[in-house]
């Protein structure tokens, strides 16, 4: 680790890894990723329960309702986690997105309703989103919520690709208050509790054998002013506020990106197979992977970033493509062991889960269009 560090960052390091070496890791944990399966709740849930006793969960929210940890506390964590091939919480969703929107948002009553069971573990969210026919073209989303006239909304539409919905507890639900207002302005939020009449859950399932995201039905499902996040009218606001988190918070998987290249180093060097070819494109890959990381802990410094913000795009870009050429480089030093052998299992399984990358939180060429537009000032 090349950070430097104070003496309270130094401290944190150590104790991080102390308890790192003596804790007992729960039967079945692996690293998922930022979405659990089905069958990684138990052991994700057993693990998010070690780190709250030790005082590692809700790193990133602020005091009082999680640890406050600063930028370098927090990439140590990351790194540290990465290291061993531990996932850094149960859920991405639940813990980096629907958490920090209800600490932002939120009234008192429903950060006191929802944040301790997200913090422990104990309750799961999702992010409901993209639709049909509204994934690049959010605002463009047509899931209705009509006034009931007494205080209360009926939500009808569909969602798509929602990771995690078949076990959340609650969603973070974009839906249309008013139709006669503006794209952005008539989108309202709400914390959707997904056992309410009228929700119906279909997983998909991906290329990967995995089945992590799903459909959502909503058939005139309740929602009343207690489930607003925000204000009525201001879901655009919270919208951004998630895409911005969600887009930075992509960024932490070029820490896993590192240590997944000193392994395929490791594995080409056993193998005989580092030769010059390979030396030259792995360390044009470490490179990359060091500076996204960089770029990473500039954005954990400075919170004012936007979805908009150009750099939550290079972030987002780059990482995705990297996760593809680092899983590429992979399935070329285990060759055939790749698609057969045990020892592909794990980058099998990371290559083929890696296409979603450069479509999950706003396509590459959503992207490119940003950065083109607003650093380079391309016409539009
Ligand atoms: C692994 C994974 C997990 C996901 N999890 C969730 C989740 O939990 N919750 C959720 O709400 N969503 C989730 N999504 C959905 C994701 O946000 C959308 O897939 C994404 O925003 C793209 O939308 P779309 O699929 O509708 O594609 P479209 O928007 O229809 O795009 C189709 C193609 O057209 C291109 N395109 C579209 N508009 C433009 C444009 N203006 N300029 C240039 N090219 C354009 C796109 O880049 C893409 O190549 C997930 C997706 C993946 C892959």
């Amino acid at each position: 680790m090349d950070l430097s560090l104070t003496a309270d960052e130094e401290h944190f390091r150590k104790r991080l890894e102390d308890w790192l070496a003596v804790v007992e890791i729960p039967e079945g944990l692996r690293d998922y990723g930022s979405t659990p399966t089905a069958d990684d709740i138990d052991a994700g849930r057993a693990w998010q329960q070690l780190l709250v006793e030790a005082g590692w969960a809700a790193l990133s929210w602020p005091a009082p309702h999680g640890v406050g940890a600063t930028p370098s506390e927090q990439a140590l964590f990351a790194e540290a986690l990465a290291r061993r091939g531990l996932p850094r919480q149960l859920s991405f969703v639940s813990m980096e997105l629907a958490g920090p929107i209800i600490i932002a948002f939120g009234s008192p009553s429903q950060q006191a309703a929802h944040l301790e069971p997200i913090r422990r573990g104990a309750a799961l969210w999702c992010q409901l989103f993209s639709e049909p026919g509204a994934g690049s073209d959010l605002a463009g989303l047509s899931t209705r919520a009509d006034a009931t006239g007494s205080g209360s909304w009926r939500v009808t539409g569909q969602k798509v690709w929602t990771s995690g919905a078949h076990y959340s507890h609650h969603g973070l639900l974009l839906a249309r208050t008013d139709r006669a207002a503006g794209r952005h302005r008539g989108i309202t939020c709400f914390a959707l509790p997904m056992d309410r009449p009228g929700v119906t859950v279909r997983p998909i399932q991906q290329m990967d054998g995995e089945s992590k995201f799903n459909e959502v039905f909503l058939d005139e499902v309740e929602v009343g002013e207690a489930d607003v996040l925000g204000e009525v009218g201001g879901g655009w606001q919270v919208a951004l506020s998630v895409l911005g988190r969600e887009r930075r918070m992509l960024g932490a998987v070029a820490i896993g990106l590192g240590a997944g290249l000193t392994e395929i180093r490791e594995v080409a060097e056993e193998r005989g197979s580092a030769d010059g070819v390979f030396r030259a494109r792995w360390a044009d890959l470490w490179g990359r992977v060091q500076m996204l990381r960089w770029t990473w802990f500039r954005l954990l410094s400075d919170d004012r970033g936007s979805a908009t913000d150009p750099r939550m795009s290079v972030l987002k870009l780059t990482s995705s493509q990297l996760q593809q050429q680092v899983a590429a480089l992979a399935t070329d030093v285990l060759g055939p062991a790749f698609v057969t052998g045990r020892d592909g299992e794990a980058w099998r399984h990371r290559f083929l889960a890696s296409h979603g990358a450069t479509i999950a939180g706003g396509t590459s060429e959503i992207q490119r269009s940003i950065l083109g537009e607003r650093v380079l000032h391309l016409p539009r």
